[in-house]
C-alpha cells in the first residue's frame, strides 16, 4: 500500500538535489497516490543559501510546481516547508498568503539563532542542558501549531536527530504539546527522514504518536526527501508505526490553493501491510543498523 508523500525538497534549497519533475517521476514510479513538493521557503530574517531558497527564487519555484500541477492534475500539490521562528511569524504569514500554496508544513529548526538540526552547529549540544533543549523545542512547536499559519507540523521531535536524549521522562510536557496541537486543528506528519539520521528513528516517536492518536490528531506521511530516490522512503515502516499507535486512518490533502487550511480527506490505513514482515513491529523503536546513511550524492549535509 502506498501513501502520498507531502514532504519533499528540490535543488532550490541549496542542500538537496533534483528538480521537482524528478520527484514527481519518482513518486509515479513507486506507485504513490500523490506527491506534494514542499521546499524550504526563504529563511527569515536572514536568508541562508545553504538551507533555503532565496527570496527571488520563490516565484520561480511556485511557477514550476504550478506547471507540474497542470501537467499531472490531482496528483501534484504545491506545498512549502516554512520555519517557525517567533520573530518572523507575520512575515512568514505574508509570504504564505502571497502564493497559492495548497498547504504549508510548519517546522521548528531553531532555538533562537541555533539551528538544532544543522550539522555545522552540532557542537552546541555539548554546551546545552538536553532536557531544556527538548522543552524549548516542544514549546516552540506548540507555538507554531497555535500560530494558525501551518497545515502540517513537521518533524515533531527533531531535537532527537543526533541521538541526544532527555535525562527524564517528558510525558507531561509531551501531553501538553499534543493537547495544544489538537486544539489548533493542525495535522502532524510521520517523517521518515529520522531513520536516515543518527537517531535512526522516525519523527515523531511512538510515544508521541500514541498521544496524537488519543487526541485524534490526523497524520500525514512525509519522506523529507532531499533527493528523488528518497521519495516515499520507509513508508511501510511509517504505516506500521501509525497502526501500532492505534491509527486506522491517515490524512490526504485535496487541492485548494489555500494554505493553511487545506481540505483534508481521511483514508483507511492498510494495516495488513503495516504490521507484517521484517519492516513491522520489530523495528518500531527505529533502525539499529547503519545501513542507509546519507549517500555521497547529497551535496551538503546541513541536515534540515
Ligand atoms: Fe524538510
Ligand atoms: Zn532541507
Ligand atoms: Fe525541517
Ligand atoms: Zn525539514
Amino acid at each position: 500500500m502506498a501513501y502520498p508523500d507531502y514532504h519533499t525538497h528540490t535543488s532550490r534549497c541549496g542542500h538537496a538535489i533534483g528538480d521537482p519533475i524528478e520527484y514527481v517521476e519518482a513518486a509515479l514510479a513507486m506507485g504513490l497516490p500523490g506527491i506534494g513538493i514542499a521546499d524550504h521557503i526563504p529563511l527569515l530574517p536572514e536568508p541562508d543559501s545553504e538551507i533555503s531558497m532565496g527570496i527571488c527564487e520563490l516565484v520561480d519555484y511556485v511557477a514550476e510546481v504550478a506547471a507540474l500541477k497542470a501537467r499531472f492534475p490531482g496528483y501534484v500539490l504545491l506545498g512549502v516547508e516554512a520555519d517557525y521562528r517567533p520573530g518572523t511569524l507575520s512575515e512568514v504569514k505574508d509570504l504564505l498568503a502571497s502564493h497559492p500554496f495548497d498547504y504549508a508544513i510548519g517546522s521548528v529548526h531553531h532555538l533562537g539563532s541555533w539551528g538544532i538540526d544543522d550539522e555545522r552547529q552540532i557542537e552546541e549540544y555539548a554546551r546545552r542542558d538536553i532536557d531544556d533543549v527538548y522543552l524549548e523545542y516542544f514549546e516552540l512547536v506548540g507555538d507554531a501549531a497555535e500560530s494558525g499559519a501551518f497545515t502540517i507540523i513537521g518533524h515533531l521531535d527533531l531535537a532527537k536527530k543526533f541521538g541526544f536524549r532527555p535525562s527524564r521522562s517528558l510525558a507531561v510536557e509531551m501531553e501538553n504539546l499534543v493537547g495544544r496541537i489538537a486544539r489548533s486543528r493542525v495535522l502532524v506528519e510521520i517523517n521518515t527522514a529520522g531513520l536516515r539520521k543518527p537517531v535512526a528513528e522516525a519523527y515523531p516517536s511512538i510515544g508521541l504518536l500514541g498521544l496524537l492518536r488519543e487526541y485524534r490528531v490526523p497524520i500525514t506521511f512525509g519522506s523529507d526527501a532531499h533527493k528523488p530516490q528518497e521519495v516515499g522512503a520507509d513508508f511501510d515502516h511509517a504505516a506500521a508505526l501509525a497502526s501500532a499507535a492505534g491509527y486506522a486512518e491517515y490524512a490526504t490533502l485535496a487541492e485548494t490553493g489555500g494554505a493553511p487550511r487545506a481540505k483534508v480527506v481521511l483514508r483507511p490505513l492498510d494495516t495488513a501491510t503495516g504490521l507484517s514482515g521484517p519492516a513491522g513491529l520489530s523495528r518500531l523503536g527505529g533502525r539499529s543498523g547503519p545501513d542507509e546513511e546519507a549517500g555521497p550524492s547529497h551535496p551538503r549535509e546541513t541536515g534540515r
